[in-house]
């Protein structure tokens, strides 16, 4: 068995409380047989002293009977009652012998003495007719009447009771005999100390005994040092008690008022040949002291009462321990069993989180591409839908068919088939981004949802740039195929608000795609495809005009406000289509920046704008303003190169060019522009911002670059009538081309009252249809002639 187990606190604490119980209960038993040892040994002493008592009174009685008889036959005695019974009188021989009868007992009395105290009180002989014949006391008064003179017959001896004058008193009697006939009778009275002084030899102050010696004609208390209804005195005042006690002679009846409570020990014993008896009282022992009183045990017994309780409250302590352990065991061991439960669960949970994710995902995934399935992609239009109804933008929808994908199946199989349609997803998701959807409708049809389509433009771009990624052939197995699409496009909420109807509209356009002859994209909205054709034409149509150089150089001239004089023109780019019409640069310049043709068209400006500039020189020495598009300047380098080659070429020199940038250019930009342009201004062409104010108009740059010039552009200077916000910010850009030591060209200016008030906030030039629209070469180089003309004459 487990000891530890089997020792806990529990075991202890019984263990305890029997060993404790055991000490108490042997404490007890040895104390109860210890007294009633003590109490036996105490009767059987006190027995022993008692008949002791009675012994000594019976010897002392015996002692002194047979004195009393001695002197009973004394020769005194027998001279007397010879003398008198020889008739002899008084006179003669029988006073004689009645005076030594009378010495006789005299010195008998006053010889017999114990421990100095006399033996008797008074001896007297009483003659047979009552007459006194001797006397040791004949003072003392005398009731005849008590003599037995009757006895005097029946026996020689006798103990009696005689009442004196004193009180009752022990008396020794005595017949005298002369001639063996009773002559007269001896009395002793006995002195009562002597008889109280032979009971109580054994006695003292501390005993707590009662004796009384019982006559019949009552009782001699001889001894009583009983304090019964004192408290018990350790020490007692004994001088006058002691006293109290002795000889105190009561008659009556036998009053046991010194039995008190019982408890005393009660002994009696008859004194042998008299009629007394010692009657006695003892305090018992274990009532004397305090170790051996009952109260002792009673206290013993009740110190074992806390204790037991003690224990008992411990116990109950410790059972509530125990419990509260066990519950804690059992709370924790459950504890236990519910955490392993718990990660079971989890895991339960977890495990089946991921099967249902799986399940969710295969619900709304397609299985080959990894693409949104079609009701998941119905789920995320109608989602997007809801997002732009709210924020009120527009979803683009485009739906997707590839043009030969039923050919590759068929002829190569569906390996290659799976194949290219997962290639096919790879590169649609390269051109979307995460707010955007790429769904496979099933087969080879595609469903694409583009949120938050603010232009159209955008549109545009994605479609061309789908088109393009299918530009390059797909790998598959080794082979190379080649495979276009066909993509219809419907815009939420111009052609629908619903899912359904904006896939309709898209699937719609998506034929008509097919049926223009495939690898295209086509707006479900008629006026959006007018835009795209149109787009499309002036593409085809812009190559035909550059090829042809059927695109013209127009100027516009920029005028001193001050002096309203000619001091520069901007070159302008005009394009009239045959088929088209006019075509402004607003439209076909963003396009040719598109296709690439910009730079062909940038390069012809220059070269026709200087060479036009350089013969100008010789009427009037104006500059030339050419516009410069940023993605001309992707190649630094070489425009450098072809500026300062143009100007060698035509002999125009550099401080009559002024190139203009807009702002968008300079964003950004790294150290080779700016080498670029620093260099071109160390040749003295001067730099100008064009379109100041409509762009990101960030001030760090215009002291960054080399910039002496800017325009402020048109539709500020238009809106400056009706707008005090305009006209503060066309005084704000003034004050601060100020500040910043930049001349200023406001652009636009078709009224006189807006030159005259940007004439009086300081700035330096202006340009618009006020002073002339733009117009072709000749035109302006009649212009130049007649101020010429005018300054020549004036
Ligand atoms: P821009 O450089 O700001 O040219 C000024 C435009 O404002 C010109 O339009 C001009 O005809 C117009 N304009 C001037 N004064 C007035 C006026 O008082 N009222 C109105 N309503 N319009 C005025 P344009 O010729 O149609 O050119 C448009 C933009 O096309 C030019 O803006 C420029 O950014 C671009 N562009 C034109 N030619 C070229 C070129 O050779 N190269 C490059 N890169 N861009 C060019
Ligand atoms: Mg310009
Ligand atoms: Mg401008």
């Amino acid at each position: 068995m487990n000891i530890k187990k089997w020792f806990n606190s529990q075991t202890a604490i019984i263990i305890g409380g029997i060993l404790l119980t055991a000490y108490l209960f042997l404490i007890l038993t040895v104390t109860n047989i210890g007294q009633s040892r003590l109490q036996e040994s105490q009767n059987h002493a006190l027995d022993l002293k008692v008949s002791n008592y009675s012994d000594n009174l019976s010897f002392f009685f015996d002692v002194s009977q047979e004195n009393i008889t001695h002197l009973a036959t004394n020769r005194a005695f027998n001279t007397y009652f010879a003398n008198l019974a020889a008739g002899m009188s008084l006179q003669y021989g029988l006073s004689s012998s009645l005076f030594s009868l009378r010495q006789t007992i005299n010195q008998f009395s006053q010889k017999n003495m114990i421990d100095n105290v006399n033996i008797y009180r008074r001896l007297m002989v009483i003659g047979v007719g009552g007459t006194v014949i001797a006397d040791t006391h004949p003072d003392r008064g005398f009731d005849m009447s008590q003599v037995p003179f009757e006895f005097m017959d029946a026996a020689q001896e006798k103990i009696l009771m005689f009442e004196g004058l004193h009180g009752p008193s022990i008396t020794l009697l005595r017949t005298v005999y002369h001639q063996n006939k009773p002559a007269a009778i001896l009395i002793a009275e006995i002195n009562q100390d002597v008889v109280i002084n032979r009971l109580s030899t054994q006695e003292h102050e501390s005993s707590g005994s009662w004796l009384k010696l019982v006559t019949p004609l009552g009782e001699i208390q001889v001894w009583d040092s009983l304090k019964p209804l004192a408290p018990l005195k350790l020490k007692p005042d004994w001088g006058n008690d002691v006293e109290e006690a002795r000889g105190q002679f009561h008659t009556g009846h036998l009053v046991d008022d010194h039995s008190h409570s019982g408890k005393n020990i009660y002994l009696e014993s008859a004194i042998a040949g008299t009629p007394f008896k010692l009657v006695s009282w003892f305090e018992p022992v274990n009532e004397d002291n305090v170790f051996t009183s009952t109260w002792f045990v009673v206290a013993i017994s009740l110190l074992a009462l806390p204790v037991l309780f003690g224990l008992w409250y411990l116990m109950r302590v410790n059972n509530t321990n125990l419990i509260l352990q066990t519950q804690i065991e059992v709370s924790s061991d459950q504890q236990l069993k519910l955490t392993h439960k718990n990660s079971l669960l989890h895991k339960e949970i977890h495990r089946r989180k991921a099967s249902e994710n799986k399940l969710a995902y295969r619900a709304m995934h397609d299985e080959l591409t990894g693409l949104s399935n079609r009701t998941h992609g119905m789920v995320r239009l109608e989602d997007a839908i809801g997002a732009a109804k709210d924020s009120r933008t527009q979803v683009l929808v485009m739906f997707l068919d590839l043009d030969n994908f039923k050919q590759i199946n068929d002829t190569v199989g569906h390996h290659a088939g799976d194949n290219l349609l997962q290639q096919v997803s790879e590169r649609l998701l390269t051109l979307t981004g995460t707010q955007d959807t790429v769904a496979r409708f099933g087969g080879d049809e595609f469903l694409i949802i583009i949120p938050d389509v603010s232009h159209q433009d955008r549109a545009k771009a994605l479609g061309s740039a789908i088109l393009k990624l299918f530009e390059q052939p797909f790998n598959i197995d080794g082979q190379e195929f080649f495979e276009s699409t066909s993509i219809g496009m419907s815009v939420y909420p111009k052609d629908g608000d619903n899912a359904a109807a904006l896939l309709k509209k898209a699937d719609s356009a998506l034929y008509r795609v097919k049926d223009a002859g495939r690898n295209g994209f086509s707006f479900y909205d008629a006026s959006m495809n007018r835009v795209v054709k149109r787009e499309q034409a002036l593409n085809g149509r812009l190559h035909q005009a550059v090829n042809l150089d059927e695109i013209e150089v127009y100027y516009q001239v920029i005028l001193d406000l001050e002096s309203r004089e000619i001091i520069g023109a901007e070159a302008l780019l005009r394009w009239t289509d045959s088929e088209l019409g006019v075509v402004s640069p607003i439209e076909f310049i963003p396009l040719a920046e598109k296709n690439g043709l910009i730079h062909r068209l940038g390069d012809m400006v220059l070269f026709k704008a200087c060479k036009q500039a350089a013969t100008w020189q010789s009427i009037s020495p104006i500059k030339i303003a050419i516009n410069f598009s940023s993605v001309q300047f992707r190649y630094c380098e070489q425009l450098e190169s072809r500026i300062v080659e143009v100007l060698a070429q035509t002999g125009l020199p550099a401080s009559k060019l002024e190139m203009e940038v807009t702002e968008s250019l300079l964003i950004e930009q790294g150290d080779s522009l700016m080498n670029m342009l620093s260099n071109l201004n160390r040749l003295g062409i001067e730099l100008s911002i064009d379109d100041f104010g409509t762009g990101y108009s960030a001030l760090s740059y215009l002291q960054k670059y080399p910039f002496s010039k800017l325009k402020i552009d048109r539709a500020f200077i238009s809106k400056m009538a009706t707008s005090k916000a305009d006209k503060s910010l066309v005084k704000a850009i003034l004050a601060m081309a100020k500040s910043l030591e930049l001349k200023v060209v406001a652009e636009g200016i078709e009224y006189e009252c807006q030159a005259q008030f940007l004439q009086d906030y300081g700035c330096e030039f202006g340009q618009g249809y006020l002073f002339g629209r733009p117009v072709s070469a000749e035109a302006l180089t009649q212009m130049l002639m007649a101020q010429h003309k005018k300054t020549v004459t004036g």
